[in-house]
């Protein structure tokens, strides 16, 4: 399934103007009256498609919330696809003017997209939870037969069961005759005498429903959960799509997340970054102890190995980066400031020397490092 702002190269905060220059740009390129490229067809078939719910403000909504609106057999109520239309203008399978012959009225539905917000912990170690769908599912009353109980499609008298009807057009080559789609039957060559009233002929109806899923470990923004046939059901009892669920994870306060591996920082009180300590950190999994050596430096990294999030698809698990900041102690007491006084004498700093580092070993090397400079 490819994704409609991908297809149209437009970001998804893209206003109402945009879409429509980027639609028509991509048409002047692709129309099959411009190019010879055999799959150009193709492409504007998918273009149009994804302008067609894009530009509409309703359906561009549903598709933003995961819906998928549209696809074969058409929107709800409409009972016609997009994709239909342009078969027919562009002939797949209508040659000799002998039409195409009528298109069933059951189709396999559109898989479906959701998003599901997820923390950190969940991502890292997966879980299990129920999301609520909101889908196409099979019409409760009629059963995707799309008649009301007791009648039954009958044969359309326009294209005598055909689908499609004939029609002479002009065009860039001249007089062309084209078969397009019976527009009494919208070419599936039979017409419902009675459609079912719960689901307007279609066999289907939109419904929310709880499920529920397996989130498993190691996942991440942007991965994509697939579960086969939970999607869209398609029209007139036709076969479910399947359902994407798409993770987001949450911001974490005190973790942040690269690849596998987790990120903190954690504040060492100046005595315990020169004598050294053991000091306990609440990781998401339990407590673990970060050993901070004598003579830590701030910005000194300390692994704890395999205590990141788990390989989503290996065995075993990222690790867990600690960056040590050293905090230099505020608001002293007499005490304390007599104590500090009386250790900058021993150590011969009442009047320090400023000393500056070797470059490779300064904050701006370290700066030069992180922004990818040498
Ligand atoms: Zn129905």
């Amino acid at each position: 399934m490819s994704d409609y702002y991908d297809v149209l190269g437009v970001s998804r905060d893209a206003s109402a103007e945009d879409i429509k220059r980027a639609y028509r740009k991509l048409a002047r390129k692709l129309h099959p009256d411009v190019t010879s490229d055999p799959d150009a067809g193709d492409r504007f078939k998918e273009v149009s498609q994804a302008y067609e719910t894009l530009s509409n403000p309703d359906k561009r909504a549903q598709y933003d919330r995961g819906g998928a609106p549209g696809g074969p057999g058409g929107g709800f109520g409409q009972g016609f696809g997009f994709s239909d239309i342009m078969d027919a203008f562009f002939g797949q399978g209508g040659a000799g003017g002998g039409g195409r012959g009528p298109v069933s009225r059951t189709q396999r539905g559109q898989d479906a997209l959701i998003r599901v917000d997820v923390d950190l912990a969940e991502a890292a170690f997966g879980g299990e939870r129920q999301i609520q769908v909101d889908t196409a599912v099979l019409c409760p009353t009629c059963k995707g037969t799309c008649c009301q109980p007791g009648t039954e499609p009958a044969t359309c008298d326009i294209c005598h069961g055909q689908g499609s009807v004939q029609r002479v057009v002009r065009s860039l080559l001249g007089q062309v005759m084209t078969s397009q789609p019976c527009p009494t039957c919208h070419g599936f060559g039979t017409v419902l005498p009675s459609p079912c009233l719960e689901c307007t002929g279609e066999g289907r109806v939109r419904a929310r429903r709880p499920l529920n899923i397996r989130i498993p470990a190691g996942v991440d923004t942007g991965t994509r959960i697939q579960l086969a046939a939970q999607g869209e059901v398609g029209t007139a009892g036709g076969p479910p799509g399947d359902l994407y669920v798409e993770i987001h994870e949450r911001p974490h306060p005190v973790f942040t997340r690269r690849g596998d591996d987790l990120l903190c920082t954690l504040e060492v009180p100046m005595t315990a970054a020169a004598l050294g300590a053991s000091i306990p950190l609440e990781t998401l999994d339990g407590t673990e102890e970060v050993d901070v050596r004598p003579g830590a430096q701030g910005g000194e990294v300390v692994t704890l190995k395999q205590k990141g999030a788990e390989h989503l698809r290996s065995a075993g698990r990222g690790d867990l980066l600690v960056t040590l900041e050293v905090a230099t102690p505020r608001d002293l007491d007499d005490e304390q400031e007599e104590l500090l006084r009386r250790l900058a004498e021993v150590r011969g700093e009442v009047r320090p020397a400023g000393k500056l580092s070797p470059a490779h070993h300064g904050v701006f090397s370290k700066l030069r490092e992180r922004f990818g400079g040498r």
